[in-house]
């Protein structure tokens, strides 16, 4: 499949830095955007706790990677594209079902 996406970080311009993470998608159904949930742990000094934390990162998708709900995918830090996406899923480590 032929891709023009000028924001694909495969075959587009858009160069990624910093910060990468895996996560979930847990919601592609925006276009081009998937939500990734991530897990991680904290520690909280206070209780002495180390405590399981999520987030949900809003990634652009490009067509050509088109990730669906449930995949494992990896995530990385890019320019911002909108209001709340700066980050763009550079891969899929693993298809979920269906
Ligand atoms: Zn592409």
């Amino acid at each position: 499949m032929e891709c023009n996406d000028i924001k694909c970080p495969i075959h587009g311009k858009l160069k990624t830095h910093g910060y990468e993470f895996e996560g979930v998608v847990v919601s592609a159904r925006a276009m081009k955007t998937a939500i990734v949930k991530r897990e991680y742990s904290t520690f909280l000094h206070k209780y002495e706790r180390s405590l399981r934390k999520t987030s949900r990162i809003p990634a652009y998708n490009p067509a050509c990677i088109g990730a669906k709900q449930g995949d494992v995918v990896r995530i990385a830090n890019t320019r911002r594209l909108s209001k709340t996406k700066s980050f763009v899923v550079t891969e899929i480590l693993k298809r979920g079902q269906k």
